[in-house]
């Protein structure tokens, strides 16, 4: 984990991996401090805190999730007292989908022989996430703290003098989804609606909002984004997500109309030069996300993440690359 100036009053931490819960936390140091996504476990989180001491030695004041998944919201906690803002709807997602518990179990069972072999034959990706997970994460002692102000469209924060726009550009990677604008310093911190060098992951939402943020955040005309997930970039980042995005849709449209199953396409489906980017297996998520539009499904269908962990391991043992989540 290291820590990045962006500008003058801007400042990102990355996790050198990227790989799944390597989130970003970013930190504008005006007015209090404001932390932007407090990172998937209690150690991260204090990393992250000590790393930002050195350019604003009080606790911040103020934190914004910029949506609802526990890679971004599981060290809330330790910002006690502070106000915690987020779009309305990533409270009661949070319950939905950062309950700690789950994980907390997921984690300790592969840790035990016997589990981990019982788990393996019914969903060998179920195992080697949590494999993954287990060699830098702890889940541990993490309890849900909700955010406290809540907004709609947008809201704005005016830190002496530097004004902060959080806007609201959700649903396309999930339900709470909302980048945050800096302008005076031409700062965006993207949350998840920006993975660079990694391959997107969404769970809500849909490609073309997907596409309509990433145009947004091109029109904003940053000169750095810190990404959700990856380093530091500007805006040939969101273009080249956009392409990603674009070249999957196309290309799984292609296998849909020949009746190939979703899985079966993403095996098909050429890496190309997004090989390079880290976990590309994660290509299933995104061909089943087509899927499910062009069957017509909302937006929001629950899914079966069991099943989509174990789709990647399998995507991955066909490609004959390294299972990486
Ligand atoms: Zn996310």
């Amino acid at each position: 984990m290291e820590m990045k100036p962006v500008s003058d009053h801007c400042f990102a931490v990355l996790n050198e991996k990227n790989r799944v819960c390597d989130a970003n936390s970013g930190l504008i140091n005006r007015a209090g401090g404001v932390v932007i996504d407090t990172q998937s476990d209690l150690a991260h989180a204090r990393q992250m805190i000590e790393l930002f001491s050195k350019v604003w030695p009080a606790m911040p004041q103020r934190v914004i999730n910029t949506h609802e998944d526990a890679d971004h919201v599981w060290g809330n906690q330790l910002f006690e007292g502070a106000e915690i803002i987020a779009h309305r709807s990533v409270p009661e997602r949070m319950k939905q989908v950062a309950e700690p518990k789950e994980s907390q179990k997921l984690l300790h069972g592969v840790g035990h022989l016997l589990m981990r072999l019982v788990l393996k034959v019914l969903h060998p990706g179920i195992v080697a996430a949590g494999q993954q997970l287990r060699e830098d994460y702890n889940f541990d002692g993490i309890e849900l703290v909700l955010p406290t102000t809540l907004f709609d469209a947008r809201y704005e924060l005016n830190l002496d003098g530097t004004e902060v726009h959080l806007i609201y550009v959700g649903p396309c990677h999930q339900v709470g989804d909302t980048i945050i604008h800096v302008p005076q310093e031409r700062v965006v911190f993207a949350g998840d609606v920006l993975f660079r060098q990694c391959t997107p992951m969404g769970w809500t939402g849909s490609y073309e909002k997907w596409f309509q943020c990433l145009d947004l955040m091109i029109q904003l005309d940053p000169e750095v984004i810190v990404p959700g997930h990856g380093p530091l970039c500007g805006i040939e980042g969101a273009m080249e997500m956009k392409a990603y995005l674009q070249y999957v849709r196309d290309e799984s449209k292609q296998c849909f109309d020949n009746g190939l199953p979703s899985l079966e396409a993403a095996k098909r489906i050429e890496f190309g030069p997004y090989g390079e980017w880290r976990a590309p297996a994660r290509l299933y998520m995104n061909v089943e996300r087509a899927y499910r539009e062009f069957r017509h499904e909302p937006p929001d269908a629950p899914w079966d993440t069991a099943g989509a962990f174990d789709a990647i391991y399998r995507v991955a043992k066909a490609k004959g690359i390294e299972v990486e989540y």
